[in-house]
């Protein structure tokens, strides 16, 4: 694992979050409690978790900040995720809940949602930069997406999101030119 387990669930956590802004074709992706079920069941979270048209506003308001962390690099970063640690009132302690092994909460339960992510997002980037592993905070390599990921693969090559399917559609654009050239 390049991450240990919390870290890399964060920052998953967060490019999902990132990913639900509108991008190049595609709509925003968080506008109804339905979309907000959809991130919390995909990332459960404990502690306060209301529902209600505040918390949907105050997610979808963090979403460009955290965006940030992915269109700089690793030194820009820094005062990125300072800012967002002091904001968030971060104060690290280990806790051990709900079958996770010990890890890191950095704020109280009761903080809002919004709170709660933009300081979990702040500890998982403070782990990204102290590992110098900041090449593997990218964008995808399709020309036409804009969607945020984390390579947590092994060799570190993972060159597309996981929002799409950029993969085979670059494959398969790249094999259609090749074609048309003659060259397959
Ligand atoms: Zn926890
Ligand atoms: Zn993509």
């Amino acid at each position: 694992m390049v991450f240990i387990h919390d870290t890399q669930r964060s920052l998953a956590a967060a490019a999902h979050l990132v990913n639900t802004l509108p991008g190049f074709d595609d709509e925003d992706a968080l506008t109804s409690g339905e979309d907000l079920e959809a991130f919390l069941s995909a990332h459960p979270y404990t502690g306060a978790i209301r529902r209600d048209e505040a918390e949907l506003e105050a997610l979808r308001g963090i979403r460009s900040r955290l965006r940030r962390l992915w269109e700089v690099d690793r030194e820009h970063a820094v005062p990125l995720v300072n800012d967002m640690l002091r904001d968030g009132h971060a104060l690290p302690r280990l806790v051990i809940h709900d079958g996770f092994d010990w890890h890191v909460h950095a704020t109280s339960d009761d903080a809002p949602l919004a709170t709660r992510i933009l300081v979990e997002t702040a500890m998982a980037f403070v782990d990204v930069i102290r590992s110098d592993q900041y090449d593997r905070i990218r964008l995808c390599s399709a020309d036409d997406c804009d969607s945020v990921y984390v390579d947590f693969s092994k060799n570190g090559s993972k060159r597309y999101c996981d929002t799409g399917n950029c993969g085979n559609r670059m494959n398969v654009i790249a094999y259609r030119r090749r074609k048309a050239r003659g060259t397959v």
